[in-house]
């Protein structure tokens, strides 16, 4: 297709340069503005720029109103490249980049071509009149009366524009053109080649689908006679599924029938199996009851040996057994008389413990009787100055003092006398429980005379002795003792010395506790003295 169109546009070159209009012929019929007018729209059609904005817009630096009222008439209604055109002078300060398409310069004032570009950026600047040819894009100049357009291609080219070859045909050079021509040519060249090779290629694939074709005919063919084979062994197959089916049911029933079978074999082994147990049972309750026989009669045979033994051994025995008898008896009556003997031994100790007992109650009761006052169960006088005696002895040891109280009750003659002997012993005998209940672990208390009374406190201090005197004053002062019709109070005097280490026997603190005894009852009775 490329070729072909390019084959089209060559012959319309050609004949355009055979032809075509030429500037001249323009005009000849129209004005100077209108011409330029006219050549700037066709540079305008055949200058082409990629980077066009939407608008083709043509500014004019310069004054010509009459070619810009011309150029806007030109314009009205028409597209070029489907793009609206429009014109407009350019303001003298304006210089809006990338606005512009085509600059039309006027005058020569304006055309430094460099700085036009600075100005606008890249626009198509198209000069009425001459321009350096280094500096020119496009050209128009006016020759007696015709207008000529001369370009430069190469600057044009250089900054981004496509020159069409009809624009090249009247204007631009020869070598313009047949450089166009010559890329032309070699393009034409490249494509021809191209061609070539891809109909070259187009020959083998077609080639190599003509053996495909072949090949695949082959196939189908084979695939034929497959599909064929297949149809044949498919309806064998059905026939066998057939055949299959009918084995099947076949071997169903046979299955059925080897079951019932299986199921009568299992019955009758189990049967057999039953009955071989059972005999063998009984063959081994056989075996055993012909064991057990033999061991009963080896058991018996035993049991008559050992029967007969034994009736030697009792013969034996009886002979030994009646001289054991003899022996028994003469045992007997050795235990009998061994056995009098350790009863009347037995009985003799029992008899000699009891009379040691009654011999050791009986010596405490004398020891108590000897000890003991038994009108008032404290120690006799005797007793007491022996235990008095040992005390000291302790707090001789010890170097503890003790204290010796002696003790008598007031006006106890005139007691017995007005009331009788019988509540006088009661009062002793209650005075005596008072001085009994008001001891401490290791005290001492003695009936010393007929209503007379010792104490030895050990160890005792002289406070704690005086204070356990007072309180023995005021118990017997709060005593009253009844008897029959008659109840009387009675008081006590007490004598009080301590004891000390210094004391060499108790007959000395006897003597001081009875002189401060004294002294209480010469200074009022009822009162404690210490010495
Ligand atoms: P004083 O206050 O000075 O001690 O006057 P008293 O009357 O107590 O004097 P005295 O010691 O002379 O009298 C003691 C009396 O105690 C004489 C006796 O009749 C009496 N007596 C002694 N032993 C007993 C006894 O066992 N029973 C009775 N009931 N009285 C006795
Ligand atoms: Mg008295
Ligand atoms: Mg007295």
């Amino acid at each position: 297709m490329k070729l072909i169109y390019f084959q089209i546009k060559i012959a319309w070159l050609l004949l355009f340069v055979c032809f075509g209009l030429s500037a001249e012929k323009i005009i000849d019929v129209v004005t100077l503005d209108e011409a330029k007018a006219h050549y700037l729209l066709e540079v305008i059609k055949h200058i082409d720029r990629k980077t066009e904005p939407e608008d083709i817009v043509i500014g004019l630096l310069g004054k010509n109103k009459s070619l810009l009222k011309v150029i806007q008439q030109k314009i009205s209604g028409i597209r070029i490249r489907q793009k609206r055109v429009i014109v407009s002078s350019i303001p003298r300060h304006s210089n809006t980049k990338n606005y512009y398409s085509v600059v039309l310069v006027t005058d020569k004032k304006h055309n430094d071509i460099p700085a036009i570009f600075n100005r606008f950026g890249p626009v198509l600047i198209v000069v009425d009149g001459r321009v350096k040819k280094s500096a020119q894009l496009v050209s128009l100049i006016t020759r007696s009366g015709q207008i000529n357009v001369d370009l430069n291609r190469d600057n044009l080219v250089q900054r981004g524009f496509e020159v069409t070859n009809s624009l090249l045909n009247f204007a631009g050079t020869k070598e313009d053109l047949s450089g166009q021509l010559n890329e032309q040519q070699s393009r034409l060249k490249s494509l021809i080649k191209d061609v070539e090779e891809k109909r070259e290629t187009v020959n083998i694939i077609s080639q190599a689908l003509l053996i495909k074709n072949s090949e695949l005919d082959d196939v189908k063919e084979k695939l034929k006679d497959k599909n064929n084979a297949l149809s044949e062994s498919l309806s064998k197959f059905s026939e066998s599924e057939i055949q299959l089916e009918m084995l099947q049911e076949q071997k169903g029933l046979d299955r059925e029938i080897i079951a019932v079978n299986k199921i009568q074999m299992s019955l009758h082994e189990v049967q057999l199996e039953d009955k071989s147990l059972e005999l063998s049972t009984k063959e081994l309750s056989l075996k055993k009851l012909n064991e057990s026989i033999d061991r009963n009669k080896e058991v018996l045979a035993q049991q008559y040996t050992e029967l007969q033994k034994k009736s030697v051994i009792i013969n034996e025995k009886e002979q030994t057994i009646s001289g054991q008898r003899m022996l028994l008896v003469i045992a007997i009556g050795a235990i009998l008389i061994i056995s009098f003997f350790v009863y009347s031994t037995l009985k003799l100790s029992r008899m000699q413990k009891k009379a040691n007992k009654e011999l050791s109650r009986l010596n405490e009761q004398l020891y108590e009787l000897a000890t003991t006052d038994s009108m008032t169960q404290l120690f006799n006088r005797r007793h007491f100055i022996e235990s008095a005696q040992r005390q000291i002895s302790q707090i001789q040891r010890t170097n503890v003092d003790g204290a010796m109280l002696m003790l008598d009750i007031d006006n106890f003659k005139s007691v017995n006398d007005t009331f009788g002997h019988a509540i006088g012993d009661k009062a002793i005998i209650k005075i005596a429980s008072i001085l009994k209940d008001n001891l401490r672990e290791y005290d001492i208390v003695g009936r010393v005379g007929g209503e007379e009374y010792a104490m030895l406190l050990s160890p005792c201090e002289f406070d704690v002795a005086n204070k356990i005197a007072k309180r023995l004053i005021d118990k017997v002062a709060n005593l009253e003792i009844s008897h029959q019709q008659n109840s009387i109070k009675l008081t006590i005097s007490i004598g009080l010395t301590m004891v000390k280490k210094e004391d060499e026997d108790i007959d000395k603190a006897l003597r001081r506790a009875d002189i401060a005894l004294y002294k209480a009852k010469s200074t009022g009775k009822n009162k404690v003295v210490s010495d």
